[in-house]
């Protein structure tokens, strides 16, 4: 089956009471999309994220972004430790995320904000070690600090979502026990330097996402000339997923079935309990 390892279904843009993310993950299903991976973002979605995974079949992971960092309170990271415990024996939770550090946004690139950022990453590197489950990492402009909190608190696996790093850093993470998620970014003629890494990598090493809303496709963007005479931008969804996949393969230069048998073997391999999951 083809797993998109990343994908927030309960975003606004899925609309109200989810409902397209609900037909989304329908034709994603008839394309072979057996598995998606639903990460939380803050303490207000926990609850949003499980129901949800749920109702579809799937799997989630409870964890506060980087992003939500500057309106979390400290209290918001005991919530996550009990959320952890209190649902420790569902087996649609498959890890603790999305957490990791963002050092692109400005305003959470001022000494404090680094700091709490690292605080909070650090916290819920250990929350994953308690419980025993890996991480889905967010990596902007940040791999090397995400790395050196890793080694000091290894979680033996997890997922460095949306990578798009040097191929040392690739390594690191690889080192850590981790694959990289790779996505609609790829699809992009332009994006040189990810192209190369994806077929380079070694095909272990790979899982596939669709980080849906965020991130589309070549074949859904529009670019603001485009938007600018009506044209509309395409609506991500983990329906794509196959098709990304087919785009690696080709970049690789394997076929799809390899691609997608490997995706498959590393995603269980980053998150166990996807696999007890069939
Ligand atoms: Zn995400």
């Amino acid at each position: 089956m083809w797993i998109d390892t990343h994908c927030h279904l309960d975003a606004p843009e899925f609309g109200p009471d989810h409902a397209l993310a609900v037909a989304a993950r329908e034709r994603a299903a008839a394309l072979g999309v057996g598995r998606c991976v639903i990460p939380a973002v803050e303490r207000a979605n926990f609850d949003t994220v499980r129901a949800l995974a749920h109702r579809l079949g799937d799997a989630y992971a409870l964890g506060i972004h980087p992003l939500y960092v500057p309106q979390a309170r400290d209290s918001d990271l005991d919530l996550l430790d009990a959320a952890l415990t209190e649902h420790r024996d569902d087996p649609r939770l498959v890890a603790v995320g999305e957490i990791g550090l963002d050092f692109f946004v400005p305003a959470l690139c001022t000494p404090e904000m680094r700091e709490r950022q690292v605080a909070f990453y650090r916290a819920q590197l250990r929350l994953a070690r308690k419980h025993g489950l890996p991480v889905i990492l967010h990596v902007r402009r940040s791999a090397d600090v995400l790395l050196k909190h890793l080694r000091e608190l290894p979680t033996g696996s997890g997922i460095a979502h949306a990578f798009n790093g040097s191929e040392q850093q690739a390594q690191a993470f690889l080192n850590q026990g981790f694959k990289l998620g790779f996505g609609g970014a790829v699809t992009f003629e332009p994006a040189k330097q990810l192209r190369r890494l994806a077929s380079a990598l070694p095909l272990d090493a790979l899982v596939l996402e669709t980080d849906a809303p965020d991130i589309p496709p070549q074949w859904l963007y529009a670019t603001a000339a485009e938007r600018a005479e009506g044209c509309a931008q395409g609506v991500n969804t983990p329906a794509e997923l196959p098709r990304i996949g087919a785009v690696l393969a080709g970049l690789r230069g394997i076929g799809v079935d390899e691609m997608q048998a490997a995706a498959q073997a590393n995603a269980w391999t980053a998150l166990p309990r996807l696999k007890a999951l069939t």
